[in-house]
């Protein structure tokens, strides 16, 4: 499947000048450009540096009515199983593999039951929440600003459509809050953790797992580095700004990981094809034969994953006391 094939025409999108996320100041330096090297769409996005934080973020920004275009039917956490052909199998074990990281992590730090309440914002198409339903008979709900309600694994969880700082949801309701991916796609970072802190019981714990700046991929990619995946990531994280990040919504930080639950290998294949395709765009059916090989190819070494600082970090927060 490719997505530069499928992806349908775009018009030049708009761009909006925004100020840091975190201390609000108006300058900055330039840091980067980059393209969508996933799509191979035309377009060159820039990411800067705050003048007063040090903040690494996209500026200017596609406005959130437009960005949505963006997370298509080809987005890749969004794609629906059938869409694989003769690859379902392989796509459905990646994926399900996944989602036990998800629930191995996040089980560590609270002991999920049928008594417990679960809320994944960012959820995609669900499957995380399906399993800790199957699994635990959790009371699952979802959130993402991509309507997914029509997914078939919709139906097992409650499902909420919007932006998570609009969400009508009761303060105090969950014992766990998950963002797998989600902050560094988020218009409004602070307010979201700030509602994360709202929403989650006083006991009860957030997980956030979103791509490490100050890791050895970037490092190695730099420009064509998967975790800027232009133009959807609105903001780049390192370990230091992560945890001021969630310090300044009150919360306070329990757990930090230099790995997550999305496997590193998907960062050191897909930075090593963005290098040699320029920006040409990946196309996935074609990529995911040598993906599995370099995965035999590289597994010595990603056995050392969680202490090789590769590309991701999860951070356990709760709320201050
Ligand atoms: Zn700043």
């Amino acid at each position: 499947m490719s997505f530069a094939a499928t992806a349908a025409p775009f018009a030049a999108p708009h761009f909006e000048t925004i100020d840091c996320y975190y201390c609000g100041t108006r300058t900055y330096r330039p840091m980067l450009l980059a393209q969508d090297d996933l799509t191979g769409r035309p377009g060159t996005f820039r990411f800067v540096t705050c003048d007063c934080c040090g903040l690494a973020y996209q500026n200017p920004r596609i406005p959130i009515n437009e960005i949505v275009d963006y997370y298509d039917d080809d987005y890749i956490a969004h794609r629906k199983q059938r869409d694989w052909g003769v690859l379902t199998a392989a796509y459905t074990r990646a994926m399900d593999k996944l989602d036990a990281r998800k629930d191995e992590i996040a089980s560590r730090y609270v002991q999920l039951d049928s008594a417990s309440s679960v809320l994944d914002v960012g959820c995609a198409v669900g499957s995380f929440l399906r399993r800790l339903r199957r699994r635990y008979g959790s009371q699952v709900v979802g959130l993402d600003f991509k309507d997914l309600s029509s997914h078939p694994f919709a139906s097992e969880i409650e499902f909420h459509c919007g932006l998570f700082y609009e969400a009508p949801l009761e303060s105090d309701e969950f014992d766990l809050v998950t963002m797998w991916h989600f902050l560094e796609h988020d218009y409004d970072p602070l307010r979201s953790l700030a509602t994360a802190r709202r929403v989650v019981k006083p006991d009860g714990r957030l997980v956030i797992e979103v791509p490490r700046l100050d890791s050895l991929t970037f490092q190695l990619f730099g420009d064509r580095w998967p975790g800027l995946q232009a133009p959807q990531h609105t903001v780049l994280l390192d370990r230091d700004r992560l945890h001021k990040f969630v310090e300044k919504a009150g919360l306070e930080v329990v757990d930090y990981l230099p790995y997550g639950a999305f496997p590193a290998y998907f960062y050191l294949f897909t930075g090593t094809a963005f290098r040699l395709l320029n920006g040409r765009g990946l196309n996935l059916r074609k990529a995911i034969y040598p993906y599995f090989l370099g995965h035999v190819l590289l597994s010595p070494v990603l056995l050392f994953e969680k202490r090789l600082n590769l590309a991701m970090q999860t951070v356990v927060c709760r709320r201050v006391p």
